[in-house]
């Protein structure tokens, strides 16, 4: 269905838990959070329900993340019976990576298209700085596994000033050696993301461009603009939702792990959309109310003014 702006939205980003087994500084807090271990998450009915009303507004594409959604136990069940409904065309997942070596052989039954693998340094070391308790070596077993099981992987980086702008160049040329995307993400001032400064796109560029050659693809896809290094297997995407706002093309909608459906990342919501699943409501009287949540999905984030409209949450409890 359409927005008040006009825009389609076809395109549900659904957080299963808000727990992860890494602990990225920008990401999480890092004190104990005894609330976290308390979670309650949206349960594997509601998820279905929600999947089934956004399919009759004309949902098509899914993708699962959290927190870490692997770690969700009952997420082979979740992933399975989402890929049954046949009108959702792609399913895809967020994922660190880090058990998904043990998940590949599922993942396919699932008919999982293409997942998303956050990696902000190839150094075991500075991986293990960043994520606090990640294993490099475990994800990128996981990443070369799925290539060779022809799930389409896409690498996601975010670029921290004094944290790994030295690996600018090691990501890009990934994109040489495999046929894989690498898409720099501007970092978002949420949560913990708010202490810390990100590389803009347009750093990212510059500094990949004083030593290859980088070529526009002047394609979009969703959210990202691509280009391709000389020779590349893969394309280099850059996702700028700070320099370049591009909510204007914004396809999606959010529910959190706690059920609360988001119209936008730093929109503040209190709409429990779990709630509205309930069986006293019929079909008809679900979808009026989510159809009217989506129509009124604001025009663009507001970045800018952040102390007036943000939610308090970090980013593993939204779903990246
Ligand atoms: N645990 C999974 C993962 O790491 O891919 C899925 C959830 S994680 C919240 C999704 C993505 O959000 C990651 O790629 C992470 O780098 C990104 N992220 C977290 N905090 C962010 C922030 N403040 N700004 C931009 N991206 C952020
Ligand atoms: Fe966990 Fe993903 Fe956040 Fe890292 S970015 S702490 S892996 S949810």
């Amino acid at each position: 269905m359409k927005d008040k702006f006009g825009r389609e939205i076809d395109y549900m980003r659904i957080s299963v838990t808000e727990q992860c087994n890494y602990r990225c500084f920008y990401c999480m807090s890092q004190e104990e959070n005894i609330e976290l271990k308390k979670e309650n998450p949206i349960t594997k009915n509601e998820i279905l329900e929600i999947v089934k009303v956004g399919v009759k507004l004309g949902i098509k594409k899914i993708r699962i993340t959290g927190g870490e959604p692997l770690i969700r136990k009952d997420i082979d069940k979740i992933l399975y019976e989402i890929s049954k409904i046949k009108e959702i065309k792609e399913l895809c997942l967020t994922t660190n990576g880090s058990i998904l070596n043990e998940k590949i052989e599922f993942l396919k039954i699932c008919g999982v298209t293409r997942i998303n693998v956050s990696l902000d340094s190839l150094k075991e070391k500075k991986f293990k700085e960043i994520t606090k308790t990640g294993d490099f070596n475990k994800v990128w077993k996981g990443i070369k596994r799925a290539m060779e099981n022809g799930i389409e992987v896409r690498i996601n980086s975010v670029i921290i000033d004094g944290v790994n702008e030295d690996e600018i160049i090691n990501l890009a040329s990934l994109t040489e050696t495999y046929p894989i995307d690498v898409r720099f993400i501007e970092l978002m001032p949420i949560g913990e993301g708010k202490r810390y400064k990100g590389f803009t796109g347009n750093d990212i560029r510059k500094i990949i461009c004083k030593s290859k050659k980088l070529k526009n693809l002047k394609r979009k896809e969703g959210a990202s603009e691509y280009y391709k290094l000389e020779g590349g297997k893969g394309k280099i995407g850059f996702i700028n939702p700070i320099s370049n706002c591009f909510c204007r093309e914004c396809n999606r909608i959010r529910v959190t792990s706690k059920g609360i459906m988001k119209q936008c990342l730093n929109k503040k919501s209190t709409f429990k959309l779990s709630n509205i699943m309930k069986n006293s409501i019929n079909e008809k009287e679900k979808i009026e109310i989510i159809a009217k949540e989506i129509y009124n999905k604001p025009e663009k984030h507001l970045f800018n003014n952040i102390n007036k409209f943000e939610d308090k949450y970090n980013m593993n409890q939204i779903g990246g």
